[in-house]
């Protein structure tokens, strides 16, 4: 009998439960993707997402090819494509792996139940976390609002044990179902922009190994010392292959477990630590998401409903200049030509421009969360959610609100030599570094800091007493 494999985000054979759960079932697979953006809401896939999309399922489609079962790509309503799926070929069950944003839930939920109804068997699982959102409560029963406590709790029960390998053949369809080629599903973008992302990038589960290997190996050893570091490549760069699943938690958690196994240098303990940590704050952004599912939109605090932001028709001019890295403060003008170019934005410059923007400019955080939607290669509901309203200073652990980012000091501190500027700015490379970091450096700075600081916490005292 015959089984179908719904792939949504899990965009690899290994350590992929539902596969697993397939082949308990069935022995015949049909492994499908259903492109239907419609249904995440206002969340569907942005431009850059779409360009990882697309390569990432090449790469799946030719892993499938390889063990002789060719991935069958369709596009429309999910349901009705599984039903139809089914019909064609006498299928007596559906499996998929879980994901974690309420449209997807609300979804995912009416699927399973329709599905069952028909008689089928619909089952899903956890290929995308370490720990489900709901198996971590406070002592008082409610959900995690602060890290350090979570991941302490989390700790005691992360996944220990071996993965499944994977398959070395699969058994396909008696038929061979309809598929759409890839390119009908229109994911590159159609204008010259992503360019540079193939230099930058090998999406895939291929890629993300690559990734893992050479960060485990070697990068994690100065992790520590040099994550902060805009100029310098030390970070895993995991984070759009954790998105769409091209690699899991787990498998990333087992593969540092291993390092550390082979070599228990204290400084390889502290770094895998920290790095873990960081693996934790995806884990606990997905915990805020499912039990908070209005903060996409919403502060996670009310009272910041209140706060006295800008108005569209008044902030128009600097969120554009903002956007595409036109602000006259060359560390944000920097990181926003970056995001552009690449599809990344590094994770402390990410914290300067967010606040730049929310504080300098009193632009809502939604505007800079929606536009790093659309141009991120890891643009993830979870994790953006958290990192616009962590800076905003309205979400969960947040900074207080009286620290402003000054994106001077941050980037003599974070880029002393001023590498990362020179790389983004080249029309600024013969300046002396320390003129380098000044506003204005490049164009005259789209306001002053100084003011706009005051400016910001003069707004926030307005609603500290609500
Ligand atoms: P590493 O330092 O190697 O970390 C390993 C992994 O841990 C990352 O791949 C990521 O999955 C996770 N991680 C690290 N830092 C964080 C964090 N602060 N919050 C949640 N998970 C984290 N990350 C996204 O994946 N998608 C987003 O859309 C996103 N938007 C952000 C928006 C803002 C305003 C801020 C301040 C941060 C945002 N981040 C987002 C978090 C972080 O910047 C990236 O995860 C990180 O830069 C990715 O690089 P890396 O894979 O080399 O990270």
């Amino acid at each position: 009998n015959t089984a179908i494999l719904w792939f949504r985000r899990d965009l690899r054979l290994a350590d992929n439960p539902a596969l697993h759960l397939a082949l308990r079932e069935a022995e015949r697979l049909i492994p499908v993707f259903i492109w239907s953006p419609e249904e995440e809401g206002e969340w569907a896939p942005g431009g850059a997402s779409r360009w990882w999309l697309h390569h990432s399922l090449a790469d799946l489609a030719g892993e499938l090819a390889k063990r002789g079962c060719p991935l069958v790509i369709r596009r429309g309503d999910s349901l009705a494509e599984l039903r139809r799926l089914a019909r064609e070929t006498g299928a007596g069950g559906v499996f998929w792996n879980r994901l974690y944003e309420p449209a997807a839930i609300a979804r995912d939920t009416r699927i399973k139940e329709a599905l069952r109804e028909d008689g089928l068997e619909a089952q899903s699982a956890n290929s995308a976390l370490l720990i489900e959102p709901w198996q971590i409560r406070t002592g008082g029963g409610d959900p995690y609002r602060v890290f350090t406590p979570y991941w302490k709790a989390a700790q005691a029960l992360l996944p220990a044990g071996r993965l499944e390998p994977v398959p070395a053949a699969l058994v396909p369809a008696a038929e061979p179902p309809q598929s759409l080629p890839l390119e009908a599903l229109e994911l590159l973008p159609r204008i010259a922009w992503a360019a540079a992302f193939p230099g930058r990038w090998q999406p895939g589960a291929g890629g993300a190994r690559q990734r893992l290997e050479r960060f485990a190996e070697d990068v994690v050893l100065d992790y520590s010392a040099r994550r902060d570091q805009p100029a310098q490549d030390a970070t895993s760069g995991l984070s759009p292959h954790l998105h769409f699943g091209d690699i899991g938690p787990r498998q990333v958690l087992m593969r540092m477990q291993r390092a550390l196994a082979e070599d228990r240098g204290s400084g390889r303990i502290a770094t895998t630590d920290h790095f873990l940590r960081e693996i934790g704050w995806r884990e606990f952004a997905h915990h805020l998401l499912f039990h908070f599912p209005r903060t996409p939109t919403e502060p996670l605090y009310d009272k910041f409903a209140a706060f006295p932001w800008r108005k569209p028709k008044d902030y128009a001019a600097d969120l554009a200049a903002w956007q595409r890295g036109r602000t006259g403060v060359p560390i944000v003008d920097a990181g926003m030509r970056e995001l552009w170019t690449t599809g990344i934005m590094h994770n402390r410059v990410r914290m300067i421009v967010a606040s730049f923007l929310t504080k300098n400019l009193l632009i809502p955080w939604q505007e800079g969360a929606k536009w790093f939607w659309d141009t991120l290669v890891d643009a993830d509901l979870a994790n953006n959610t958290l990192g616009w309203q962590w800076t905003a200073g309205c979400g969960a652990d947040a900074a207080p609100y009286f620290r402003v980012f000054n994106p001077v000091l941050q980037s003599q501190k974070f880029d002393p030599q001023g590498e990362y500027l020179r790389r983004w700015l080249p029309e600024l490379a013969a300046l002396p570094t320390d003129r380098l970091h000044m506003p204005g450096a490049q164009r005259p700075a789209i306001v002053d800091l100084a003011e706009t600081r005051q400016r910001a916490l003069d707004a926030y005292a307005r609603i500290k007493g609500a």
